[in-house]
C-alpha cells in the first residue's frame, strides 16, 4: 500500500502564495462532439462540421473506430474564430473519420512509463517532466499524450494496467529531495547512475495553463523549494486562449521571480502554424500594418508582449510537423520569422511519434527534414535555430541530414542516406553526439522503416532494448537513473 505524504509549505512559500490572485476565465469551450451532433453548440459554431462529416462521425460512435475513444474533441471560442479562416487550424482540432482508419501505434509512445519513478513524473533526462493536469483548453487530434487526455488504461512494464496518474506535490518534491540528496552525498554525481542533480522540471500535461494561478504558483514554489533550478511550463494556451496570459498571471510570475530570483523560468509555447497568431483579413490574407509588418491577433500579441517584457524568463516555441497542418515550408518560414521577431525563440520541430493512429498524422521523416530545411532558407542565423527532433525510445534524436547522392564505396547508400544524431539520452547522456546512418526510405514514418538499411550505428538506435522500470522505491538503488 502506498503511503500518503504530507506537504508543508515554508514561510517563504506561504508569503509568495498569499500574493496570488485568481481570475475567472470564460473560454467558452465546446467539450466533445455531442454538442455538434445534437445541435446544442452555439448556432454560429455548428458550421465547424458539415452535415456529411457529422453523419460519418455519428456512425462511428460506440464502435472501435469511435474518434473520441482515441481522443476527445474540445475547442475554445477563440480557436474556433481562428479556424473559420484557416484549414490548418481546422485540421488541428476537428475530428476526422479517417483518423481511426488505421489504429496502429503505441499506447505508451516512447515507453515513457519506463522512466516514471513516481506517479505522474518522468525522469529520463537531466530534467523531470510532470503531468500536472490531463486536459487542455482545446485538444489537438495528433496529440502525443492522447492516452493521458483520453484517460486510457495502459499496460505498464510490470504488467499492471492503469490510467496514467497525475503528479502530486508531496510525492514529486520528496522524490527530487531524495534523488538530489543521494547526488550531493556522493560528491555531485548519483552513486549508481552517475547523473548530476535533478535541476530542471517541465510542467506539462495536458496544459498547466488550464490550472488557476494558485495551483500553478503552488507547483512553482514547491519545485523551487525542492532545489529545482529551472522550471519550464509547456503550454498551447497562447494559441487556444491567449487571454489566459493576463495581468494576474504575469504578476504571479513577477512575485515568484521576486521570491525565487535564482530560479530560471521558461514558457514553452506550441504554435503549429502562423494562422494561430497572425491576423487575417476578410480574404484570408495576413494583415500588414501601415509600415508593412505582419500584424498579430490582438489578444495573442498582447499575451506575447506581457511575457517578453519579463526579461528574466524565456519564451520558446516547439511543434511537431503534421500532415495537412504545417507540412509547408512557407508556413514554417513565416512562423519562425514572426515568432522570433516578437521576441520568442524557435526551439524544436518534431517528427510525429508512434502514437495510436500515427499514420493519419505523421509526415515521412525525410520529408519532414526537407520541409524544415526548405523553410529555413532565407531565415537569418538567429531565426533558424530550430532543429528537427524525433523521440527515439533511447532519447531525443536529431534528423541531422538527408543526402541525395550515394556515398562512394558505401553499399546501401545508393539513394542517399539519413544521418541521425543523439541530442539527449537517458541517464548522463552518455551517447550524446553519436550518430546513426541509414540508407534512405522516403516512405518511413518511424525508425522501423529503416530496420533493413542500417549502415552505421554508433548511436545504438537499432540495438536498443528497453530499460527495466524506473518505478522503484527510494530504498532501492538508482531511482530514475536509467
Ligand atoms: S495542447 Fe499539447 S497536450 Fe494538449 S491536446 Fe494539444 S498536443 Fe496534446
Amino acid at each position: 500500500m502506498s503511503e500518503t505524504l504530507e506537504y508543508a509549505p515554508t514561510d517563504r512559500e506561504q508569503s509568495f502564495l498569499s500574493t496570488v490572485e485568481d481570475t475567472r476565465h470564460e473560454r467558452n469551450i465546446i467539450n466533445s462532439l455531442a454538442p455538434f451532433l445534437d445541435e446544442r453548440a452555439p448556432e454560429d459554431m455548428r458550421g465547424l462540421y458539415t452535415s456529411n462529416e457529422l453523419i460519418q462521425l455519428r456512425v462511428l460512435k460506440g464502435t472501435e473506430r469511435d474518434v473520441e475513444k482515441r481522443m476527445p474533441v474540445k475547442i475554445t471560442r477563440h480557436y474556433f474564430e481562428l479556424a473559420k479562416s484557416s484549414a490548418p487550424i481546422r485540421r488541428i482540432v476537428k475530428a476526422d473519420p479517417e483518423e481511426t482508419q488505421d489504429l496502429a501505434g503505441s499506447e505508451d509512445p516512447g515507453f515513457q512509463m519506463d522512466y516514471s519513478p513516481v506517479e505522474g513524473m518522468l525522469h529520463k533526462y537531466e530534467m523531470g517532466l510532470l503531468y500536472v493536469v490531463s486536459t487542455c483548453s482545446a485538444h489537438c487530434r495528433f496529440c502525443y499524450r492522447e492516452e493521458l487526455i483520453a484517460r486510457k488504461e495502459i499496460t505498464r512494464q510490470d504488467g499492471t494496467v492503469a490510467k496514467k496518474g497525475l503528479a502530486a506535490i508531496p510525492e514529486v518534491t520528496a522524490y527530487i529531495g531524495r534523488f538530489n540528496a543521494e547526488v550531493a552525498a556522493n560528491g555531485g554525481r548519483h552513486p549508481v547512475c552517475g547523473r548530476e542533480k535533478l535541476r530542471e522540471v517541465l510542467m506539462s500535461g495536458g496544459d498547466p495553463m488550464v490550472l488557476n494561478n494558485s495551483k500553478i504558483a503552488a507547483w512553482l514554489a514547491a519545485l523551487a523549494e525542492a532545489g529545482v533550478e529551472s522550471i519550464r511550463i509547456g503550454t498551447k494556451e497562447m494559441a487556444f486562449y491567449p487571454e489566459r496570459f493576463d495581468e494576474a498571471f504575469v504578476s504571479m510570475l513577477d512575485r515568484f521571480h521576486e521570491s525565487y530570483p535564482e530560479v530560471g523560468l521558461h514558457i514553452v509555447v506550441h504554435f503549429e502554424h502562423p494562422d494561430e497568431f497572425l491576423a487575417k483579413d476578410a480574404d484570408g490574407q495576413y494583415v500588414r500594418n501601415p509600415t508593412g509588418f505582419l500584424q498579430w491577433v490582438p489578444a495573442t500579441g498582447a499575451a506575447m508582449r506581457r511575457l517578453v517584457q519579463r526579461g528574466w524568463l524565456s519564451i520558446e516555441n516547439q511543434s511537431p510537423i503534421i500532415k495537412g497542418i504545417n507540412d509547408d515550408p512557407d508556413a514554417l518560414r513565416i512562423l519562425q520569422r514572426e515568432f522570433k521577431r516578437a521576441g520568442g525563440e524557435n526551439h524544436y520541430f518534431f517528427c510525429g511519434r508512434d502514437i495510436v493512429a500515427y499514420r493519419s498524422f505523421n509526415v515521412p521523416m525525410e520529408r519532414a527534414w526537407h520541409i524544415l530545411n526548405e523553410s529555413q532558407k532565407g531565415l537569418s542565423g538567429i531565426e533558424n535555430h530550430a532543429r528537427l527532433s524525433i523521440t527515439h525510445y533511447k532519447g531525443k534524436t536529431e534528423v541531422n541530414a538527408v543526402t541525395n547522392t550515394p556515398i562512394p564505396g558505401l553499399a546501401g547508400s545508393e539513394n542517399g542516406v539519413v544521418i541521425f544524431k543523439i541530442l539527449r539520452n537517458a541517464g548522463n547522456a552518455a551517447d550524446r553526439g553519436k550518430v546513426c546512418i541509414v540508407g534512405r526510405n522516403p516512405e518511413a514514418l518511424w525508425f522501423d522503416g529503416y530496420d533493413d538499411r542500417v549502415l552505421y550505428d554508433e548511436a545504438g538506435l537499432y540495438t536498443y532494448s528497453r530499460v527495466k522500470s524506473a518505478r522503484v522505491t527510494h530504498a532501492a538503488p538508482s531511482p530514475g537513473c536509467r
